[in-house]
């Protein structure tokens, strides 16, 4: 039987040896591509072979599948991550794959903490682009201090009706309201929420320090993050860092993870620094940006009222303050008669100067989060509605990371480190956290996850404009998630089995322990009377 030995030993060399495979071994291949690995650092024209949704072989040799990509002239990146996408909705996903997004997360708004389940299982099996959630600070206080129940759409878009009352806003709970606000985000860390997001901005008359550091224990007990708007923000350069100041003083206190929302604002060089010095000393800090001199956010947000927008920052409406829908600039009496007529109305707010946009985009270790927020009216719109239909918005929803690698291009950024910012940035402290789902993205590796966004480094661009936010990026042509191809020659394909969810496994047990005023005396010493408002102990009528 020499034959069989023969056959056999042939057999174990095949398989030991990691030879590319032979025909139509892979599911997909991609051919002549420059694949980019910002974790590695490998950066080479290879083929890449996929199998099971995994990347099974990343080779110079020649290789083949079922499905051929000719990547000839493109860069091969890991997909891009937006942890900070407001709007996870069919009529926003052909954008997203536009621009090259792979997964999209609602980290700073997030979902109520009773809802994340359902955010998640309303988007399994629904979606071409991974999908994932932070636990709502803000919503946890609409239902508990405005009694707020009106769901639709477990995130963000919600806001539009919970923002319409302004205890969630402004008032200081007492220690029992304090406790169910908690209890509704442990509820949510419970289900698999991904951290705490606080856009405390919005609320600065109503949430005390005490209540900041609250969040943070309690996502520090899950080992997971807080994201926050920062108190103060948008304001001036001492504003912004004093912001961070506060977060990452309790980060430190605590050990807990903490992401900087948005922190292209006055003072960002400062809070980069604060988080580059951090993550020197081991802290699982990090921060993101978007790539636009102006912000947008509903027209009652506190930060626009006079005595903070107009007296304390030196801003006029005529210059700053722009409508959404109509283009049109605001004046202090047309902002008062729109407040009545509409509150929550989206408007765009002009608050840095456009040079320092190309900064931003130099910052090392920086992620990108594109904050795009909830287009306005959305009745009828699904994914086929065409982008010229669909009701305007800030441009950051559709162009963001299109634009990061355009202002790469023409300020000389290193391409590697404009890659490591769309994906490998925000993946890596996730999956430093323990989130697996994010130990095997944002990388081209064997093995990870063939998350996989393909453009072209010439000719990348976005096209949207604040005249017209919803117009897609190009350079872009070909998106895998999950091994499924979702875009081939810039034509999204509706594979709503693409996207996996982003979470963590729910847990038996919630990890909230009822806060007391006692329990603290006794371990702190200090009388309850002075405890620092708000969560536990609050004494409003003292401040
Ligand atoms: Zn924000």
């Amino acid at each position: 039987m020499k034959w069989l030995t023969v056959f056999l030993a042939g057999m174990v060399l095949g398989l030991m040896l990691t030879v590319p495979a032979m025909a139509a071994d892979y599911d997909l291949v991609i051919l002549n591509g420059r694949v980019m690995d910002p974790e590695t650092m490998y950066d080479a024209i290879a083929n890449v072979g996929i199998k099971d949704g995994k990347i099974a072989v990343i080779s110079k040799e020649t290789i083949t599948g079922k499905e051929t990509i000719d990547a000839t002239g493109l860069v091969i990146a890991p997909g891009f991550i937006d942890g900070h996408q407001h709007c996870i909705e069919p009529y926003a996903y052909r954008l997203m794959l536009r621009d090259g997004r792979t997964t999209i997360m609602d980290l700073e708004i997030g979902a109520y903490g009773p809802n994340v389940d359902k955010f998640y299982k309303s988007r399994e099996g629904n979606s071409p682009v991974n999908f994932g959630v932070s636990v709502a600070h803000e919503f946890a206080r609409a239902a508990v201090l405005d009694g707020f129940s009106d769901w639709k759409y477990l995130n963000t878009p919600d806001a539009v009706r919970s923002r319409v009352k302004q205890g969630w806003s402004s008032t200081r709970p007492t220690l029992e309201q304090g406790n169910q606000i908690l209890a509704a985000m442990d509820e949510g860390l419970r289900q698999g929420g991904l951290g705490i997001g606080s856009t405390v901005g919005y609320m600065r008359a109503g949430v005390s320090s005490r209540e900041i550091f609250e969040l943070q224990r309690l996502a520090g007990k899950y080992g997971r993050y807080i994201n926050m708007h920062f108190r103060l923000t948008p304001g001036d350069d001492v504003q912004e860092v004093l912001g961070i100041q506060e977060m990452l003083a309790n980060a430190a206190a605590l050990g807990s993870p903490a992401i900087a929302a948005h922190f292209n604002n006055p003072g960002y060089n400062l809070v980069h620094e604060l988080l580059v010095r951090m993550r020197d000393r081991g802290y699982n800090v990090w921060g993101e940006i978007y790539p636009y001199h102006a912000g947008s956010t509903a027209l009652n947000a506190v930060f626009l009222e006079p005595e903070v927008w107009v007296k304390a920052l030196g801003n006029k409406y005529e210059d700053t303050l722009q409508d959404v829908a109509t283009g049109k600039f605001y004046t202090q009496k047309t902002r008062e008669e729109m407040l009545k007529k509409e509150p929550t109305r989206s408007v765009i707010v002009y608050k840095c100067p456009e040079e320092w946009v190309a900064n931003w985009v130099k910052l090392k270790g920086v992620a990108i989060g594109s904050d795009g927020m909830p287009l306005m009216p959305d009745d009828g719109l699904t994914w086929d509605t065409p982008y010229d239909k669909l009701p305007n918005t800030h441009p950051r929803f559709s162009g963001s990371f299109a634009k990061v690698l355009r202002l790469a291009r023409e300020n000389n950024v290193p391409l590697m480190q404009a890659v490591s910012m769309t994906s490998y940035n925000y993946a890596k402290p996730l999956g430093d956290m323990g989130l697996k789902a994010m130990q095997r993205r944002g990388r081209m590796q064997v093995g990870m996850v063939a998350d996989i966004t393909m453009f072209d480094p010439e000719t990348v661009t976005d096209n949207s404009t604040f005249a017209k936010g919803t117009l897609p990026s190009t350079g872009i042509p070909h998106v895998i998630v999950n091994g499924i191809i979702v875009m081939k020659d810039s034509e999204p394909i509706k594979r709503f089995d693409a996207g996996q969810p982003i979470r963590f496994e729910v847990q038996e047990k919630g990890r909230f322990e009822p806060l007391t005023a006692e329990g603290w005396t006794k371990t702190f010493y200090a009388s309850p009377v002075d405890f620092g408002g708000g969560v536990p102990g609050s004494q409003p009528d003292m401040h």
